[in-house]
């Protein structure tokens, strides 16, 4: 049987919009700057501490798939960011086919999107599935794509729209600009240079395609080098062919260092040999940094440490007026999307609501606007005193909203 939506949202100002799989809020952040007075966001983890960070955005636990049309109706729009494991390119391709039947009776990796499509589509309310580059051949329409070089982003997070039961996709979007974005010194910072340890001592004696004593060099070439010659060294002798196959385990040694080896006649470098090759590598190092003032991307995502510290790729998303996860993070779609996306809807596909008069508004002071600029950088976030007014009947006809924890457990 299926579950009762019991989540009453008639009473929430709007316009409304339904976050779908929403995570930890990166979206939902942006859709609430971008002039939806309230947000519920669905999701079958708990983000809800990450979620609720602005008044008008409520996080509710419930499985998507179980919301019936008749609670998404009461919504003017719906964003729905289906998961993309099973499209995403972070999984290995020979991954993917040894487990995903595992993983698909574990429901991950499944393709909702044809699911949620349907379920959006019978609600008639105007909507937006977003999803990665993989998932592209399984959205329709006239897809939207964004990056984060359109929104001065630190990361590229490339992101396909589709849009339907009347809402479209906007003309006007900036191409990407990938030009003058690089990772280097994020790289740099994230993996420092190795400084290998370095023998060489009796290399310098032979020339490519000279062999040492006891070895013969042949010669291959590849097509793929070009005129490029290159050398293997096979044993001469019995004694050289034994050690060659006890070190390498193959019948050849592939460099002249690798027959020194063999021969046991290469020794580590002296102190001023290896000071001398550190400083080579350094200097090749620095020649890849990017020029001063390059905007610098997010080189990886993942959990790993490894990968750039939190705060660092928080910044990077945008995502700095709350403290999600780094799991939150890595699965977030950029505010700066949502922003967009919601300013754009709201704009051309919901119903213009008539104007409150003076007298109405006596609750909206201008003056709140300011108190929160700073911290939300001009977003505006009327509303929230309006969403608490339970004397004012034209909030009482909105409903009081301030959503707050005696609501929430009577659901
Ligand atoms: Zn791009």
């Amino acid at each position: 049987m299926p579950r009762k939506n019991v989540l009453s949202v008639s009473k929430f100002p709007r316009p409304r919009c339904l976050e779908l799989f929403c995570g930890g809020g990166g979206s939902g952040h942006g859709l609430r700057l971008g002039g939806f007075k309230s947000i519920i966001g669905v999701d079958r983890e708990d983000h809800r501490k990450s979620y609720e960070h602005l008044p008008g955005m409520l996080f509710w636990q419930a499985n998507v798939l179980d919301l019936s049309p008749n609670f998404i109706k009461q919504f003017d729009f719906v964003w729905a960011s289906p998961p993309c494991q099973a499209f995403s390119s972070m999984v290995f391709k020979s991954q993917k086919e040894q487990h995903l039947e595992k993983w698909q009776s574990q429901g991950r990796h499944i393709n909702y999107i044809p699911a949620v499509r349907k379920m959006l589509e019978d609600s008639g309310v105007p909507f937006v599935i977003e999803n990665v580059q993989g998932a592209k051949p399984h959205l329709q329409g006239d897809l939207l794509k964004l990056c984060g070089t359109m929104f001065g982003l630190q990361v590229f997070r490339h992101r396909f729209f589709e849009f339907g039961n009347g809402a479209v996709a906007p003309s006007n979007v900036p191409p990407c600009k990938h030009r003058n974005c690089s990772v280097g010194i994020m790289s740099k910072g994230v993996r420092p240079p190795q400084i290998e340890k370095y023998e060489n001592r009796g290399l310098s004696k032979f020339k490519s395609g000279e062999a040492p004593p006891g070895f013969r060099a042949i010669e291959k070439r590849f097509e793929s080098h070009g005129d490029r010659v290159d050398y293997i060294y096979e044993g001469v002798t019995d004694d050289i062919r034994q050690k060659i196959k006890a070190a390498y385990d193959r019948p050849y040694v592939r460099s002249i260092k690798e027959a020194l080896r063999v021969l046991h006649e290469l020794t580590p470098m002296t102190e001023e040999e290896k000071k001398a090759e550190q400083d080579r590598y350094r200097k090749e190092m620095e020649k890849g940094l990017p020029k001063p003032g390059t905007k610098q991307m997010f080189p990886i995502y993942g959990r790993q440490m490894t990968r750039g510290r939190t705060e660092d790729w928080r910044d990077a998303m945008g995502m700095t007026h709350w403290d999600p996860t780094r799991d939150e993070i890595r699965e977030a779609v950029p505010p700066a999307y949502g922003r967009f996306i919601a300013s754009h809807v709201i704009s051309t596909t919901l119903k213009p609501r008539p104007r409150r008069t003076s007298a109405q508004k006596h609750t909206e002071d201008p003056g709140d606007d300011k108190k929160h600029g700073d911290a939300l950088a001009g977003a505006e976030l009327l509303g929230e005193e309006e969403m608490r007014c339970e004397s004012c009947e034209d909030a009482a006809d909105a409903g009081p909203s301030g959503i707050g924890d005696a609501e929430r457990d009577s659901l």
